[in-house]
């Protein structure tokens, strides 16, 4: 069986030695050594400024929206995680939906000043599968405007843009370490900015509001994390540049692979490093995707309709049409991604698709026709 992804797992020794440190401190929870300890890891290795451990990646976008003081309108990209409009719905704004750029499949920055009404008060874009918005027309728009910028950058981890962590981009970019993400804590998530009041809003906001064991200062909720998942993390932090390594030589050998597949891949920001996050395919009709879907089920290879459907159609948000989203969610797939794939399983994994194309193409029968006749009579 061939997953669409596999967490890594650290070495369960290793791992057992963080649970020792735990069992002797017997501190589990409530900004221990080892959330700190991870904060500063990923602080360094991501080199940025900020970062917050948060519980998960939908308390990263409700603590961003809540400590941002958004209302009314929120703008947003129909084509993400769900969690990317629920959390806007669960904080009590509307998400208005953007279409999407043809060939990023990220928000289309030219469609955003269209939606902006004067209920509107902040955009939330994600940089879908790693690849960066455009993040400088968003931000122009923003200031003239003057809303707040959230990037949903869960599949961001190590990602760099313009020689800077994406995390660093936006008032408030948030992150998710989910054990389907590439670096993960089993649950977790995080939050990143550039502007101190904030974090320490944001600080007060995913403990409770605690300000000093009898003080409140904001209303807060219990967004913190613990040290089981922290050390799940800090295991995982030592081994991730491997794991980078891995997805890239994985990515370029699907690439090459399917070069004679009919199918379009996102065209990737050019002043980018990229992660490497997933392996989306585009393919040309949505007939054309469920057939190589099934196929592919049928060797037991298990993919994913990322993103499907698209987050516009959902029952409790404003039915949008969205011409782009609507084309792009229904003909994308994402293969199988992960540390511990093989050739053998590209082999496979490419080979079956390109047979359903093959067969989907009626020029192939009347060349075998052909070569049959060319074999039996004229040999
Ligand atoms: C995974 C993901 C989230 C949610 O993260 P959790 O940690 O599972 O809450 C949000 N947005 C996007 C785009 C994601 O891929």
């Amino acid at each position: 069986m061939i997953p669409v992804t596999k967490p890594f797992l650290p070495k369960i020794q290793e791992f057992g030695e963080y649970m020792s440190a735990i069992w002797e401190r017997q501190w589990l929870t409530n900004n221990g050594p080892l959330v700190n300890e991870l904060e500063l890891n990923l602080k360094r290795y991501l080199d940025v400024k900020h970062l917050l451990y948060v519980a998960n990646g939908t308390i990263a976008l409700q603590i961003a929206i809540k400590a941002l003081g958004l209302k009314g309108e929120i703008i947003t990209t129909p084509f993400s995680f769900v969690a990317t409009t629920n959390s806007i719905v669960w904080e009590g704004c509307k998400p208005v939906f953007v279409d999407i750029d043809g060939e990023t499949f990220n928000i289309d920055p030219k469609k955003i000043e269209a939606a902006i009404t004067p209920d509107t008060t902040g955009i939330l874009a994600t940089h879908v599968y790693g690849n960066p918005c455009d993040i400088d027309a968003i931000q122009e728009i923003a200031d003239r405007y003057g809303l707040k910028v959230i990037y949903d950058a869960a599949h961001c981890f190590g990602t760099k843009y313009k020689n800077k962590s994406v995390f660093e981009y936006g008032d408030i970019s948030t992150t998710s370490f989910h054990a389907t993400k590439l670096f993960h804590t089993i649950e977790g998530g995080a939050v990143f900015t550039q502007c101190p009041d904030l974090l320490k809003k944001m600080a007060l906001m995913r403990n409770f509001g605690h300000d000093g064991p009898d003080e409140f200062s904001e209303l807060g909720i219990n967004g913190k994390n613990c040290e089981f998942h922290a050390a799940m993390g800090l295991c995982n932090l030592k081994q991730v540049n491997e794991i980078l390594d891995k997805r890239r030589l994985l990515s370029f050998y699907y690439w090459r692979a399917l070069s004679n597949l009919e199918a379009k891949y996102p065209k990737l920001n050019d002043s980018l490093d990229y992660n490497y996050a997933y392996f989306p395919v585009l393919f040309n009709s949505e007939e054309l995707m469920l057939r190589c879907l099934k196929a592919l089920e049928n060797e037991k290879v298990y993919c994913r309709r990322y993103f499907y459907p698209s987050l516009a159609k959902l029952p409790y948000v404003t039915a949008t049409h969205l011409p782009v989203c609507d084309s792009i969610s229904k003909r994308i797939l994402c293969l199988p991604l992960y540390h511990t794939l093989t050739c053998s399983d590209l082999d496979l994994i490419t080979r079956v698709i390109l047979r359903v194309q093959n067969y989907d193409n009626p020029v192939n029968d009347v060349k075998q026709d052909l070569m049959m006749v060319n074999n039996n009579q004229l040999a």
